[in-house]
């Protein structure tokens, strides 16, 4: 492949050296406005080698307005494209710059932007360059003070990181508000805010008994729906301090939301800024899931005060040692506030959904990437989710003790400083882990794959388990892994007569010794998903039936029925007719029997695999053949249990405003089984929906009914997307979900809506949480993305152009369903290969968006 336009040389791991100059203090005076904001700079900077060496500060789209050097006014030299180099006398200096930016004219939402009248910033990962002149990299560790000045009518309200420190009124209508941050940080952790906001307040009195003034500041209108984000705060700060020991340390902490945010969420110190859709909700507004998310995501960003500020990462290489950690973190608190083998499940789908395709296409990196063009494009589920997968077997091996003992000794010997996965692993290592070999797992890509068999001496009445990994990386095997094993062996009547969940498999292949196997036995691999594995052969659909009936591991049982649900997908589309879904049937039959003792488990046990999952099992994807194995799945299950799914949609009864996990889970089992009865568009199931539509008393079940009715050609479609767009307009993450449900309906002439949509008054591309309800909305929509004809892919590159002209990350994250062109079969692949060179050859495109289109062809 010919390179039309040459790409900017990768930065590599291996070529990592220490800042020339250090910061140790700087200081920031803001002179706000919306249209040309002025931002003066005092830096002290330090030099960190032998030789003196020039500095040189990022900077990017920033107007030099004066530079002094120690108090010396200086001619305002070139600004290269990068940034601004300085000859520095001696080791020690001070350099004050004064620069001009234009927030309002900043659509990438990084650094300082406007958003809905409001100032704000993103930093993370290399942003604070396009608000001054810095050294911009997370090894320089800097203490800030902060003076914001605004006008007192457009922005009454001005946050910064740390603590509160002067305020007051200037002349001219202007007020002026300091923060001082005692902590040094690196400029991603970096934040203002100015705007009309309100705030929630409360408050949380630490371990050592400091008192903590918590804030949640949003739009006087959104003052109501806060509520659920400040209990999660407090829970998250009492959680961290009960299960790892971490106590808050500044006197104030705050959150704020926005509308257009790239990301969920950032962990300034002290100053966290979310994007709105993690922060607002009530029952009214927001589906049981966007609660269990908010949760989530407040806690994760609390958490990250500890792994991620307190110890921060030496270079951006070392994202997952801040994020793979905070995830594993999250999940914790997530389980421990709800059921954790419901959580569990969530987890892996989700692994499965994001992580196993990324690791598995053109994209595909370690943990730990080692080079990368825009690092941008590195947050991704590797980092983030397979990261916290090797936390959680680190933590598995060492137990909760030695762990809890690891962690702290990993925090109190980084504290303040910016730390490799080395130092991670080294703090392991202090309470027994094997380190050396963990460390692997950073720096292999693609997702091992387990071949598991088990030889059965009857006579003896024992069994040998033989496991061999292999991890194919371009063709080559790579090195062994070390993979946590929890197996079982079952008799045919579902006896359990071995387990074990203390293997570890290190070498390419392992043999292990089972006693008191007096049956055949039926193995049960990776049981509660201990491993980010595949595992191979599957189990006969018998096995699996019998595991799906008989397994006492949660996971395991839901597994088992998800596999034979795949099984039977599988041999349904090699006969290219729909055959045997008898045992599938009887399977959730049986699952079904159980739900008043634990709906939200029963739910996602028969729930079907989701087609992109079904097609990642395929040697190449065909969705239209999916599609419809999975559509006479859903219409056997329904002629099978039709009386059964009708009783479960009318027993479960909740109250909107009950969050309680088992209201919860009978929600979601009610909408489940809605969906399982909408199955061939019966007409019974429709006139349900949109019963259960009009009569809903929150938005779980609103939802549930409208998602059941998108893919209806029945006229109460419309007539539901009617009153819920009137009902919601005004609501920004409400009204999301409207595009997207339509995004995803399985009807014939789903792109055209799109296309409409896109033309739709509400539908703005600078927003990126609207861009992405749309455009990836209908990306995972696998029956009407991928067409014939090719226009779902042409409609896809086209927004991807439109995007990158505005705001390159956005633009970037809609290539990722294109670039897995490779996986499927003609004619799909071909026209999608075809839109990644087009959009390949396309003038001035972002470094964001060419290195995804190149990386892929
Ligand atoms: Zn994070």
């Amino acid at each position: 492949m010919q390179r039309k336009s040459k790409l900017p040389e990768p930065r590599r791991l291996q070529d990592y050296a220490p800042p020339d100059w250090l910061v140790p203090a700087a200081s920031f005076r803001f002179e706000l406005d919306a249209v040309r904001t002025l931002v003066h700079a005092r830096l002290e900077v330090v030099c960190n080698r032998d030789d003196i060496r020039a500095l040189v500060l990022d900077g990017e789209e920033l107007e030099l307005v004066s530079l002094r050097i120690d108090g010396v006014a200086q001619p305002l030299p070139n600004v290269g494209a990068d940034g601004l180099t300085l000859a520095i006398a001696g080791r020690h200096a001070v350099v004050e710059t004064v620069v001009a930016i234009r927030p309002s004219a900043n659509t990438q939402l990084m650094g300082l932007y406007a958003s809905g009248g409001n100032l704000c910033t993103q930093c993370e990962a290399e942003g604070f360059r396009r608000i001054s002149f810095f050294p911009d990299r997370p090894d320089v560790l800097t203490r800030y003070a902060v003076r914001l000045e605004a006008d007192l009518r457009a922005f009454p309200v001005l946050l910064g990181n740390g603590n509160p420190g002067d305020a007051g009124l200037l002349g001219g209508g202007r007020h002026f508000a300091e923060w001082d941050d005692p902590f040094p940080k690196p400029c991603y952790l970096f934040a203002v805010v100015a705007g009309q906001l309100e705030a929630l307040r409360d408050s949380f009195v630490t371990a050592s008994g400091r008192v903590v003034g918590l804030a949640i500041w949003v739009a006087a209108a959104d003052i109501d729906r806060s509520g659920h984000a400040m209990l999660s705060l407090k829970q998250a700060m009492a959680w961290d301090e009960r299960v790892y020991g971490r106590e808050y340390d500044l006197d104030v902490f705050n959150i704020v939301a926005v509308n257009d945010f790239n990301f969920g969420a950032m962990e300034n110190k002290g100053l966290n800024i979310f994007n709105a859709r993690y922060v607002l909700a009530d029952a009214d507004t927001a589906t049981d899931h966007d609660f269990d998310s908010i949760a989530a995501v407040v806690a994760h960003e609390y958490f990250h005060n500890w792994s991620g500020n307190r110890v921060t990462c030496r270079d951006w290489f070392q994202l997952a040692l801040k994020e793979g950690f905070t995830v594993y973190r999250d999940q914790q608190f997530s389980a421990d506030l709800g059921s954790p083998a419901v959580r569990r499940i969530e987890s892996v789908r989700s692994l499965r959904l994001h992580q196993f395709p990324e690791d598995n296409g053109p994209m595909a990196h370690p943990v730990r990437p080692e080079s990368y063009i825009e690092i941008s494009n590195f947050y991704t589920a590797t980092v983030y989710n397979k990261g916290a997968e090797l936390i959680r077997m680190m933590a598995g091996q060492l137990g909760a003790e030695r762990y809890r003992r690891a962690c702290d000794g990993y925090f109190a010997g980084h504290d303040g400083t910016a730390a490799t996965v080395e130092d991670f692993l080294a703090a392991m290592a202090a309470e027994g882990l094997d380190a050396a070999l963990f460390a692997r797992w950073y720096s292999q890509s693609g997702t091992p794959t387990l071949t598991a068999t088990v030889e059965h001496f009857a006579g003896d009445g024992c069994a040998l388990l033989h496991v061999a990994q292999a991890s194919r990386r371009h063709g080559t095997l790579q090195e062994p892994l070390p993979i946590p094993l929890s197996v079982a062996l079952f008799a045919a009547d579902g006896r359990r007569m071995a387990a074990r969940d203390d293997l570890l498999l290190t070498d390419a292949e392992n043999s292990f010794l089972f006693e008191g196997i007096d049956a055949p036995p039926i193995l049960s691999m990776n049981r509660g998903f201990v491993a980010p594995v595949h595992v191979q052969p599957a189990p006969a659909r018998d096995a699996l039936a019998m595991l799906a009936a008989h397994e006492d591991d949660r996971f395991a049982r839901y597994d088992a029925l998800q596999q034979l649900m795949h099984s039977a997908l599988a041999e349904g589309m090699a006969a290219g007719t729909a055959l045997g879904h008898a045992d599938v049937v009887a399977a959730v039959r049986s699952a079904l029997a159980g739900w008043q003792d634990d709906p939200a488990f029963v739910a996602e046990a028969v729930l079907l695999p989701a087609e992109s999952l079904v097609g990642d099992r395929q040697h190449k994807v065909d969705p239209p053949a999916i599609h419809a194995a999975r559509e006479a799945l859903r219409l056997s299950i329904r002629a099978g249990l039709a009386d059964e799914l009708w009783a479960v949609f009318h027993a479960c009864r909740t109250h909107g405003g009950d969050l309680s996990a088992r209201a919860k889970g009978l929600r979601r089992l009610k909408g489940i089984a809605l969906g399982l009865l909408m199955a061939g568009d019966a007409a019974d199931a429709t006139s349900a929906a949109f019963g259960m539509f009009s009569a809903a008393d929150c938005m779980t079940d609103r939802m549930a009914a409208l998602s059941a009715l998108s893919h209806s050609a029945a006229p109460e479609r419309d007539a539901a997307l009617r009153v819920f767009f009137e009902r919601y307009r005004g609501f920004p993450e409400v009204l999301d979900k409207w595009f997207a449900v339509q995004a995803a309906s399985t009807r014939g002439d789903t792109l055209e809506t799109v296309q409409m949509l896109a033309d739709h008054p509400l539908f703005d591309a600078r927003n990126p949480n609207r861009l992405r309800a749309l455009a990836l909305g209908f990306a995972g929509n696998q029956a009407r993305f991928h067409d014939r004809k090719g226009a779902g892919y042409a409609w896809l590159a086209a927004q991807v152009l439109a995007a990158d002209r505005i705001n390159p990350q956005s633009a970037a994250r809609l290539v990722g369903p294109l670039a897995r062109w490779r996986r499927l079969m003609p004619p799909w692949g071909g026209l999608m290969s075809d839109r990644l060179l087009a959009i390949g050859r396309s003038p001035g495109l972002s470094k964001d968006v060419r290195e995804v289109v190149e990386s892929s062809i």
